[in-house]
């Protein structure tokens, strides 16, 4: 499906659940928030039956979730019935990595294209503070695992904070050296408990990164189903990657739509613009189904507004970890 400004939609990132076992300190407040009732959530099926629906108007690359996406039970099921629409071409998921190492297996047997692990930090302390749970240990088996079967791509999603941290940032990037994971640094965004915080800017991590490691040179060919531009080091087997959506605007060539465990399809990440799809999908009525996704993704707003303080009508309420990033 084409918007309205003719950007073609193909990717859809679904939040299987709103449930978390980390309380990143960007996305979720300490207290958790009021989680979703069990009949409110789509189910494995209807998330399917959606998926197959979209892939005859163009949908290809499907983005597992959450919150937490492991912490929702028999994940592989639902990865497994993606992976078998035709259309699709890939189906990808990410994760904390808390549950990694019970679940490697299992992702990579169900067809997974590809396990993206979000850490900010190799310093518990500094661990402990973001996410505000204990579970660094987890986390590295979990990472340690994926890089040594390398069954499947493998790639690193960085948040980092101020004051930058220079050798925490090094220690990070240096999972790409002896590996082909890919390593991608994200600005956090005014959304959600997003706002409290200002973006470590692309700029600086570059600096950063140059002054231990050499010249980033960038890759000329396109990698992954977004965003991210990717840079190569010497000596370095994986790559660098900026998701810079504050410095960068990259909204002219967004291809995604966003799906809450709920069923609200979300058009764009800094509003609430979107439609509720769950009704037409458990009834199963097709012509509701399609105009629904129809009219949504063509009042998909043109982009963000991220430089813009302060509130405005339709801004976006919900917390990351209910979108799921
Ligand atoms: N729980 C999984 C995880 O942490 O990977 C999946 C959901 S999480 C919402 C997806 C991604 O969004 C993570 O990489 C996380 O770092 C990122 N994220 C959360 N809040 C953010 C914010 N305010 N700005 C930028 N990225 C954010
Ligand atoms: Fe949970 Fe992921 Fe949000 Fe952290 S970023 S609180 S792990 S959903």
């Amino acid at each position: 499906m084409k918007d309205s400004f003719g950007r073609t939609i193909d990717y859809i990132r679904i939040s299987i659940t709103d449930r978390c076992n980390l309380r990143c300190v960007y996305c979720m407040p300490e207290e958790g928030v009021e989680s979703m009732s069990h009949s409110e959530i789509l189910t494995f099926d209807e998330l399917t039956a959606l998926c197959r629906f979209m892939a005859k108007y163009g949908l290809e690359k499907i983005k597992i979730t959450g919150g937490e996406p492991l912490v929702r039970k028999g994940v592989e099921t639902l990865i497994a019935q993606l992976k078998g629409i035709e259309g699709i071409r890939s189906v990808t998921i990410t994760t904390n990595g808390v549950l990694l190492e019970q679940y490697y297996h299992k992702l990579v047997n169900a067809g997974i294209d590809c396990i993206t692990v979000s850490l900010d930090t190799l310093n518990p302390k500094t661990f402990q503070s973001i996410t505000r749970r204990n579970e660094l240990d987890a986390v590295l088996r979990g990472i340690a695992l994926a890089q040594q079967e390398n069954l499947v791509k493998l790639k690193l999603n960085t948040v980092p904070m101020a004051p930058i941290q220079e050798q925490e940032l090094c220690q990070i990037a240096r999972f790409a050296q002896h590996t082909d994971t890919d390593v991608r640094f994200i600005e956090v965004m005014p959304i959600g408990m997003g706002c409290q915080f200002e973006a470590v800017g692309e700029q600086q991590v570059r600096e950063v990164l140059e002054r231990n490691f050499g010249k980033l040179t960038l890759c000329p060919e396109a990698r992954g189903n977004g965003p991210s531009v990717y840079y190569s080091l010497e000596g370095f087997q994986g790559k660098i990657g900026f998701i810079s959506a504050v410095s960068h605007k990259f909204c002219d060539s967004c291809n995604r739509v966003r799906l809450t465990a709920d069923g609200y399809l979300k058009t764009c990440l800094q509003y609430d613009t979107g439609v509720m799809l769950r009704p037409y999908l458990r009834e199963w009525d097709e012509e509701k189904l399609f105009h629904a996704l129809q009219d949504g993704i063509l009042a998909k707003p043109k982009g963000h507004h991220f430089e813009l303080q302060g509130e405005f009508t339709d801004r976006e309420h919900r917390k990351m970890s209910q979108i799921g990033g």
